[in-house]
């Protein structure tokens, strides 16, 4: 049954379209808003109605319901969604070799930062510090120096209420850059159009996103790797500076400095299982309303070093000044490349067919739709509609998420134990039929 409209954030977080960026935490005038984490480990906003005065500002910026059609407006006169448009397309690595070793892909956002930092344009950087913890929790962290950012480099793929550390940095004489996803940059765009001087933000860097985890995939990774239940532990999501950047594997540190790996495949397969519903919906994937956009060279054709590249796309003339800069001051070494074909390595077909199938799973439980969905829907994604007989993930997300977290891991684990055996007798069948099929007759 439909979902009844109230007049706050719940309404959302009903609907599943929260992502959680943390901009309704930022804006409530009454601090009533705080996050909690489900059994399956996705962020929910919660109101507490003795602080709420009722007042609806939440649900009216809120980015995720876009009630107030902001991203229609933002989309108007962009050819497609799926892709955006670009000024300059770049592929490249830090010049500093220890920010380039440390990176995920080049380090070219690490890099930018530090040239905004070395040239006073910002005062404050949002980005993410994975913790130690058990299980560990990636917060938003606030950085004032250059030499603190080498702490929070790498890619964390679990969620991340990135803009409620907008709260803790002053209003006055501060300028800002984040670092943030395509769903961040989205409660930028609506926090822009407040047009508030406090929490003004002066540099947009996006990463590119196919999606994230649930937190769950968090207490998978400890069961897997048997973390000894009293050390704190943290997740290096794609270790290359251990592993070839191609093969990346997952890294645990331990608090007492021991390591542990698990195979980036399992990663892989977590995706199926723990993929927040909202993910699936999300047309975003390139970051187009930030100034940057930062992804990996896939399948580009360039030799890539065992330590990675990074492309760099600019969006505004903002932007578009920042790559001028950082390769002229020699901070990253930079190639133009046409953005026509990066794209090509980043799936954009597949996403389509994602957010299709996405969309019906939404439509067959009878949930809202941001309203954008009209006009993508027509323009973009009619040849990609799933038939009404595929099965429905979000309905299987939702109702997993009522068992107990203990059961959910467990479940979780003996469903990626499977999907591992069965595809260990794939490959020992196809080497057999192989060297059958290499035997003289
Ligand atoms: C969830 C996720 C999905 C991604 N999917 C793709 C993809 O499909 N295709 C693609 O080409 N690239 C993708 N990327 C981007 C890619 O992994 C790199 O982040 C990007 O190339 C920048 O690398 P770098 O070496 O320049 O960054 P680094 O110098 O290592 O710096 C990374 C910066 O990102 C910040 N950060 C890390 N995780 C988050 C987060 N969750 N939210 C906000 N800030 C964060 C860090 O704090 C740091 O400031 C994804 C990144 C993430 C986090
Ligand atoms: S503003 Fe962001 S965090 Fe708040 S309900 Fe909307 S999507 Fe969720
Ligand atoms: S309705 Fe107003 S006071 Fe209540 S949670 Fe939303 S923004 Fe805060
Ligand atoms: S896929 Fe979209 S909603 Fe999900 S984390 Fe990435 S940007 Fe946010």
């Amino acid at each position: 049954m439909r979902v009844e409209k109230t007049d706050d954030i719940t309404w959302v977080a009903r609907n599943n379209l929260c992502y959680g960026c943390g901009l309704c935490d930022i804006i409530c005038p009454r601090e009533a808003i705080s996050f909690h984490i489900t059994n399956m480990g996705r962020l929910k906003p919660a109101i507490d109605y003795t602080k709420c005065n009722g007042c609806s500002l939440c649900l009216k910026v809120c980015p995720g319901m876009d009630d107030g059609n902001l991203i229609l407006d933002a989309l108007a006169g962009i050819e497609d969604p799926f892709t955006g448009s670009t000024l300059s397309c770049h592929v490249g690595m830090a010049s500093s070799e220890e920010v380039y070793i440390n990176a995920q892909s080049g380090g070219l956002v690490t890099q930018t930062l530090r040239y905004l930092f070395d040239t006073e344009q910002i005062t404050h950087a949002v980005l993410v510090y994975m913790q130690y913890g058990k299980p560990p929790r990636p917060i938003a962290s606030v950085v004032t120096s250059p030499e603190q950012l080498f702490d929070t480099q790498k890619s964390t793929y679990v969620p991340v209420n990135l803009l409620s550390a907008l709260k803790t940095i002053p209003a006055t004489n501060s300028s800002i850059a984040v670092v943030g996803l395509p769903c961040h940059m989205e409660g930028i765009l609506s926090l822009d159009n407040l047009g508030k001087a406090a929490h003004r933000v002066n540099y947009k860097l996006g990463l590119m996103c196919d999606g994230i985890l649930t937190y769950i995939a968090l207490n998978y990774f400890e069961k897997r790797a048997n973390v000894p239940s009293h050390i704190p532990y943290r997740i290096v999501f794609k270790d290359k500076a251990r592993f070839n950047y191609l093969d990346a594997n997952i890294t645990i540190q331990q608090s007492d400095g021991r390591q542990r790996h698990i195979n980036k495949e399992e990663r892989f397969i977590l995706k199926k299982y723990l993929t927040p519903p909202r993910c699936l919906i999300c047309f975003n994937k390139m970051n187009l309303f930030a100034d940057l956009s930062y992804g990996d060279p896939w399948h580009l054709g360039t030799s890539i070093p065992s330590h990675g590249l990074g492309v760099v796309i600019s969006r505004t003339s903002r932007g578009y000044q920042l790559v001028v800069d950082l390769e002229r001051k020699r901070y990253a070494h930079l190639n133009s490349i046409s953005y026509t074909d990066f794209l090509t390595g980043q799936e954009i077909e597949k996403r389509k067919r994602r957010v299709a199938k996405g969309i019906r799973d939404y439509e067959d439980l009878d949930l809202h739709l941001p309203t954008y969905y009209a006009t993508l829907l027509r323009d973009h994604l009619n040849n990609y509609r799933p038939s009404r007989h595929h099965s429905n993930y979000v309905a299987k997300f939702l109702q997993t998420e009522e068992a107990r977290v203990d059961r959910i891991v467990d479940h979780i684990f003996s469903k990626v134990k499977r999907t591992l055996f069965l595809g260990a007798m794939k490959g020992k069948v196809k080497s057999s039929l192989r060297s059958i099929a290499s035997l003289p007759p």
